[in-house]
């Protein structure tokens, strides 16, 4: 891999106390071309802007995939990244579904432990803070056809983030909808495809309009059965049991989804991956065995919901708490990320950057 560092650092230009999500990059970016059917060297090079032509094929057609990570400061010699075969395993059937040719793994990661030493002072120290890493890959070649493209690039940047929550949880309220579909069975839902965000945001805007933070997204065929909201997959503790919309090719596969699935399992409480409807969550509210609902995801980890919408109809738990399983949740995968808790299982790849 080739490597040029920056003369011209920006890190004191970032005021760590106030970040906001995605608007500051760091100094270095990860950039590699795929071409003449095989990925080129690995390139490292200062964070800048690219330039393509008109005709670049992703932006007419959409060939376009991401991931969404984050790496977590432990000490000055170490920073934690979480489940990194888990986030390549999925860009690279993300890849696959929106047919662009997929990166090895070992470069994936290379490049990645090498972007993060040379970068690791834009990791922030506060517990909670992290450098958000966003690996894309796009079709880059300067052809107008309806085809799948020849040329890609895979880019990574990353940006410094506030915890999700500075002061406090806050439940957020979702509503379902109507008159939009996220996903269909055989389309790109599984996928962590651009277009699929593309599609969301007017549905999403309308929601807000309406006073609620996000769609709670069913089923596309019979709107009955619950699968996610916009950027988390969602759980719900009923009668001692945690209960998650089973995968099924409409859902993102969520690592975090995964990582509670496999805490819950360990702490002996029953998961269930299965069709669950909005009436099922409506009636266990109206018997009372509705303990909490959360959303899970790498931006905020675990999200209390505090109230859904469904058809006039609205149930509400507790809107100004996290519910204590949620937390406890909360707690533990936090604890395992920032290095603070023993990694049962092995999720944490440590990076020595001293
Ligand atoms: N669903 C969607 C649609 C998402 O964009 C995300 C965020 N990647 C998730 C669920 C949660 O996935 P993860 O836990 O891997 O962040």
């Amino acid at each position: 891999m080739e490597i040029t560092k920056t003369q011209n650092s920006r890190l004191s230009s970032v005021d760590f106390d106030n970040l906001e999500f995605g608007r500051k990059f760091s100094d270095h970016m990860i950039d590699v071309t795929f071409k003449n059917g095989s990925w080129q060297e690995p390139q490292i090079t200062p964070y800048a802007p690219i330039s393509f032509h008109p005709s670049m094929h992703a932006l007419h057609y959409g060939q376009a995939v991401f991931e969404g990570m984050k790496a977590y400061y432990v000490d000055d010699e170490t920073i934690n990244l979480f489940r990194l075969d888990d986030h390549h395993e999925r860009i690279s059937n993300s890849s696959e579904r929106m047919c662009i040719p997929s990166m090895e793994k070992e470069i994936f990661i290379d490049t990645l432990e090498a972007l993060i030493r040379l970068d690791h002072k834009w990791v922030p120290k506060t517990k909670g803070h992290a450098l958000y890493i966003r690996p894309f890959v796009f079709a880059s070649e300067e052809y107008i056809a309806a085809r799948a493209a020849k040329e890609y690039r895979y880019m990574v940047i990353t940006s410094p983030v506030a915890a999700y929550y500075k002061e406090g949880f806050n439940p957020v309220s979702l509503t379902t909808t109507d008159n939009y579909v996220r996903a269909v069975k055989g389309g790109t839902g599984e996928a962590k495809a651009a277009g699929n965000y593309g599609g969301s945001f007017l549905p999403a805007q309308k929601a807000q309009a309406e006073g609620y933070t996000q769609v709670l997204w069913l089923d596309a065929k019979e709107n009955k059965y619950v699968e996610e909201v916009g950027t988390m997959n969602i759980f719900f503790k009923i009668n001692g049991k945690l209960v998650t919309p089973e995968l099924g090719g409409t859902v993102l596969p969520g690592i975090t989804r995964r990582s509670v699935i496999a805490q819950a399992k360990a702490w002996d409480v029953d998961v269930e991956e299965r069709r669950i409807s909005i009436d099922e969550v409506f009636d266990a509210h109206k018997d009372g065995s509705l303990e909490e609902i959360f959303g899970s995801g790498t931006a905020a980890v675990i999200s209390p919901v505090g109230l859904i919408h469904h058809k006039g109809d609205t149930i509400e738990l507790d809107r100004d708490n996290i519910g204590p399983f949620a937390k406890k949740m909360y707690d533990t995968i936090t604890g395992i990320q920032y290095g603070e808790l023993n990694d049962p299982f092995n999720w944490v790849h440590p990076v020595k950057v001293g």
